[in-house]
């Protein structure tokens, strides 16, 4: 019994939670009665404290780590030049990979019409919410914070990497006279990252929670008349993460993108089941550090920038929705609105926050500019959950793919803690013994 417990991992554990969760929320929906126990009790009591203590566990984490470990890691980088090819890199990437995934979604849309047909009276419609749009001079002035103590305080991602990577790089020309300050940086940097492998002990039960709730959440009835666009939109996310990913990784580094995969899935996992990005962030650089051999140095910088600003997930989701809004309201959209749609939505998807739900707020923005009625969002606000949870898995592995690339092309890779079979995992392992 013993042995048999050591031999499940944690990547084994959390995928154990996430299958089980699901299936005990799907059973609680469709078996168990309303009432004080089913939803008192197991879903808002127990589900909800457990769940969401968990991932208020993985948030506590996200601003200070990402504040030491990018002074650290630009600190460590040095001199400006180097940054700023790995920064001009990153956000090209980034830009690159979100218009390719629209386009994708705009090519899945055409070629299966999820639109067409649809009985819109059929289809269960929520209230909608409408972004308020920021000027593009505010969006680029916001990014400077005004006070970087009120930056931190408000989890403002951009305004933290800003303070922090002007101070990094005046840490690494001060030298001697700031060692004291790396030092404790440092020290600190460790503490956060060992702080991360404490409270992912207790991610399988808090996947299990977090899934088991949101499926005893979800009416699988309102899926019927939307299935061809949550099609769409899933088959979209699948060729963006596994076709045009796994090609760049390949072209990119000529690492393998199997093993990619093999150990990036508990991360994906854990942002499925708790369908934030911004969560995601310690254990996005915990596991391309342990069990890839990628540099924190570079990953400390392009993943909190990548959940900020990198949503390709939410932008095909966002594509897959014109096309489907446009033709279940019977408009007929020309190629230069398409090319609009692109433009939009790689604008909405730096402006989408990693958080739950945001990327249907900002399709305000991308259906305004191709004038679809934002009643449409009113259409597949209903099902959404499960294409965020969906979306998000998507959205960091975006992240993770353009962070090993540009590691590996400045030889922040360990090619052999990649290729290792053995997962280190994280040192996570331990914690079953
Ligand atoms: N939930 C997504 C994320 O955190 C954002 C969205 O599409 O709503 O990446």
């Amino acid at each position: 019994m013993e042995k048999n417990r050591k031999k499940l991992g944690l990547t084994t554990r959390i995928f154990i939670a996430l299958i089980l969760g699901a299936i005990f929320g799907v059973i609680l929906y469709y078996l168990v009665p309303k009432g004080t126990f089913r939803d008192d009790i197991l879903i808002n009591g127990v589900f909800y404290v457990l769940g969401d203590g968990f991932l208020r566990l993985m948030q506590m984490l996200v601003v200070p780590l990402v504040f030491c470990s990018l002074i650290c890691g630009s600190a460590a980088i040095g001199d400006t030049k180097t940054l700023g090819k790995v920064g001009v890199k990153t956000i090209a990437f980034y830009m690159a990979t979100t218009a390719l995934a629209i386009t994708v979604a705009l090519s899945v849309g055409k070629l299966i019409n999820p639109g067409i047909g649809l009985d819109i009276a059929s289809v269960q419609q929520a209230e909608t919410t409408v972004a308020e749009a920021t000027s593009f001079a505010d969006t680029i002035l916001n990014i400077i914070p005004k006070n970087p103590i009120q930056g931190l305080a408000e989890g403002n991602m951009l305004q933290i990497i800003v303070f922090a990577l002007i101070v990094g790089i005046l840490i690494a020309k001060m030298g001697e006279r700031a060692d004291l300050l790396l030092k404790g940086f440092t020290q600190f940097n460790d503490l956060m990252m060992e702080m991360t492998v404490l409270v992912m002990k207790v991610a399988p039960v808090g996947v299990f929670c977090l899934i088991s709730k949101n499926f005893a959440n979800i009416g699988f009835d309102a899926f019927f008349p939307m299935l061809k666009y949550m099609f769409s939109v899933f088959l979209a996310l699948g060729v963006q993460c596994f076709v045009v990913y796994m090609t760049f990784l390949k072209i990119g580094t000529g690492l393998n993108p199997v093993k990619f995969i093999k150990k990036f899935l508990p991360v994906m996992g854990f942002a499925f089941s708790t369908a934030t990005s911004n969560a995601t962030i310690p254990m996005s650089i915990d596991t391309l550090d342990k069990k890839m051999g990628v540099s924190k140095k570079i990953s400390s910088f392009t993943i909190p920038l990548g959940a900020t600003i990198n949503m390709d997930g939410t932008a095909i989701m966002q594509g897959v929705a014109v096309v489907f809004v446009a033709q279940a309201f019977g408009i007929t959209l020309t190629p230069m609105d398409y090319l609009t749609v692109i433009a939009t939505a790689t604008l909405a998807s730096i402006g989408t926050a990693g958080v739950p739900g945001v990327g249907l707020i900002t399709l305000s923005m991308v259906f305004a500019s191709v004038g679809l009625p934002v009643e449409g969002i009113a259409l597949i606000m209903g099902i959404d959950r499960i294409l965020d949870m969906t979306r998000t898995a998507v959205n960091i592995t975006g992240d993770a793919v353009c962070t090993t690339i540009v590691a590996y092309q400045n030889k922040d890779v360990d090619v052999d803690v990649f290729n290792s079979k053995e997962e280190k995992e994280v040192e996570m392992d331990t914690l079953v013994c």
